[in-house]
């Protein structure tokens, strides 16, 4: 496994969320920066109650500097209102904060980090669950897992149930949007989707 620096040493631990938006350019943690254009951090209230917490930024958010910007985000968007759960209102953000691809030509085709990348990547995450303070986290995919969870937690296995974070702090995990954008059978995962994001509203309350 390739070892990487980590992003600690780029973390600002004072500041808040406009110094983490104002540095993590800078980071080097690890080597996803050198091919994609930028970081992107994640995006929303500073205050917001809930957070969800996805893969890395795809190629319309690398592009764009925005997060959930693409096929996934519109998906998202809209399982978020069928969910009852405002967009405006929560902290949206990647376990992953550079754009992981390998061209095609022209295309850049998404990749998933690794293991160690998702590994350097983590103290970004860190800080602003640290900063945000969500009272529940939504886990989406196998990477936020990853991060967030550990290597042995099965999103297939255990997703729409409650869970804890290491730090107490209760979570949901459920699929990656982009995961539903794929289905061959689309309304079943949306709805299954949509399921899942309803446990995250009960469970806030
Ligand atoms: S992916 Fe994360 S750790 Fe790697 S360079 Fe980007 S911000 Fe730093």
């Amino acid at each position: 496994m390739v070892k990487y620096p980590g992003a600690e040493q780029w973390v600002p631990r004072t500041g808040g969320m406009k110094r983490v938006r104002a540095v993590i350019g800078e980071c080097r943690g690890c080597d996803l920066w050198e091919d994609a254009e930028r970081a992107v951090p994640g995006e929303g209230p500073v205050r917001a109650r809930m957070m969800l917490v996805g893969e890395t930024p795809g190629d319309n958010e690398d592009k764009e500097g925005h997060v959930f910007v693409g096929p996934a985000g519109r998906l998202l968007d809209k399982a978020l209102v069928e969910a009852g759960i405002d967009r405006s209102k929560v902290y949206l953000t990647n376990a992953v904060k550079h754009f992981r691809f390998e061209r095609q030509g022209k295309r850049r085709i998404h990749k998933t980090p690794s293991a160690s990348q998702i590994t350097a990547c983590r103290p970004w995450l860190r800080r602003e669950l640290e900063i945000v303070k969500p009272a529940l986290v939504v886990v989406m995919g196998s990477v936020a897992a990853r991060a967030l969870l550990g290597s042995s937690f099965r999103v297939g296995q255990d997703r729409g149930k409650p869970v804890e974070l290491p730090d107490g702090r209760p979570a949901v995990a459920t699929v990656h949007p982009s995961a539903v954008v794929r289905s061959d059978e689309f309304r079943r995962d949306f709805g299954r989707f949509v399921d899942d994001l309803k446990v995250a509203v009960e469970l806030l309350g």
